[in-house]
C-alpha cells in the first residue's frame, strides 16, 4: 500500500461508483473494489485479449488466438499505435460513465481510472495526454469534458501532463452511438483540427475518451494528430461497446 492509498480512500472510494452505496474501508483491495460494490464489480467485464492495434477481438484459429494486428488493420493500418479498453460497455461500468457524463459526477473520474486502467497492458512514456474535444457548444451546456477528466485522473496514473487546447472539436456531431455504422466516418470526418501544431510535432501522445463506440471518432482524431506530427497516438478508453 503506498503512502497516498489511505488518503486517496479518504477522498475518493467513500461510494461505488456505479450506484452510490457506501464502500467499506480499510484493507488491502483491488483498485476494483476500491471503485465498485461487490454487486457492481460483478457486472464489469474486462474484454478478451484481441489485436493488437485496435484491441478489436480476434477470432481464433485453429482453436488458438495469435497476437498481432487483425485482418483489418493489416489491410488498413490504423493512424493510431494501440487502442485498450478497461472495460466492455454495460452494467455497473455504463452506470459509472453515465453518472460522470450527465450527472455532473466528476469525483467518479478518479476510481473509475484507477480501475479500468492496467498499466501493464496499455504501455507507458507519453509525453502528453489528449483528451477527445467536445464542440464548445456542447462543453457549454455540459460544463466539462468527461473525456478530460478522465485524462485528468489518468495523469495521477501515468505522470504525464494532460494537454486539453491542442485538439479542437470544429463542428459539432451527432453522437455516434445513435448512428448507423454506415454514417460514423462521414459523421466526425473533418470534425476536429489540431490548434498546436507546434506542441503536437513529434509527441508521443495518449488519446483518451469514455467510450469508444466504432472506431470512427478515434480514428479521426488520431489521423489528424498525426498529420500535424504526432510522432505516434495510444488509444485508452474506459469502456468499449462490444458490436
Ligand atoms: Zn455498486
Ligand atoms: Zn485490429
Amino acid at each position: 500500500m503506498s503512502l497516498f492509498e489511505p488518503l486517496l480512500d479518504a477522498i475518493f472510494a467513500a461510494r461505488c461508483v456505479g450506484c452510490d452505496v457506501p464502500l467499506p474501508r480499510g484493507g488491502e483491495r483491488t483498485d476494483e473494489a476500491r471503485a465498485f460494490c461487490e454487486l457492481c464489480a460483478a457486472t464489469c467485464n474486462e474484454p478478451e485479449p484481441g489485436c493488437l492495434v485496435c484491441g478489436q477481438e480476434l477470432v481464433a484459429l485453429f482453436g488458438a488466438v495469435s497476437r498481432g494486428p487483425c485482418g483489418a488493420c493489416l489491410a488498413k493500418p490504423p493512424p493510431f499505435r494501440s487502442a485498450h479498453w478497461g472495460y466492455e460497455y454495460g452494467g455497473a461500468v455504463q452506470d459509472a460513465i453515465k453518472r460522470l457524463k450527465f450527472g455532473g459526477r466528476e469525483d467518479v473520474a478518479g476510481p473509475l481510472v484507477r480501475a479500468a486502467f492496467r498499466g501493464a497492458d496499455v504501455g507507458e512514456g507519453w509525453d502528453a495526454i489528449v483528451p477527445v474535444p467536445l464542440h464548445w457548444w456542447r462543453l457549454a451546456r455540459r460544463g466539462f469534458n468527461q473525456a478530460t477528466a478522465l485524462a485528468h485522473a489518468l495523469s495521477g496514473v501515468t505522470r504525464a501532463p494532460v494537454a486539453t487546447s491542442w485538439l479542437r472539436r470544429k463542428r459539432a456531431t451527432a453522437p455516434q452511438s445513435r448512428l448507423p455504422e454506415s454514417q460514423r466516418d462521414a459523421n466526425v470526418r473533418g470534425a476536429f483540427e489540431v490548434t498546436r501544431r507546434d506542441k503536437v510535432r513529434g509527441r508521443a501522445l495518449l488519446l483518451v475518451d469514455d467510450v469508444v463506440t466504432t472506431c470512427a471518432t478515434t480514428w479521426e482524431c488520431a489521423r489528424v494528430l498525426r498529420r500535424a506530427g504526432a510522432a505516434s497516438v495510444d488509444v485508452w478508453s474506459v469502456a468499449r461497446t462490444l458490436a
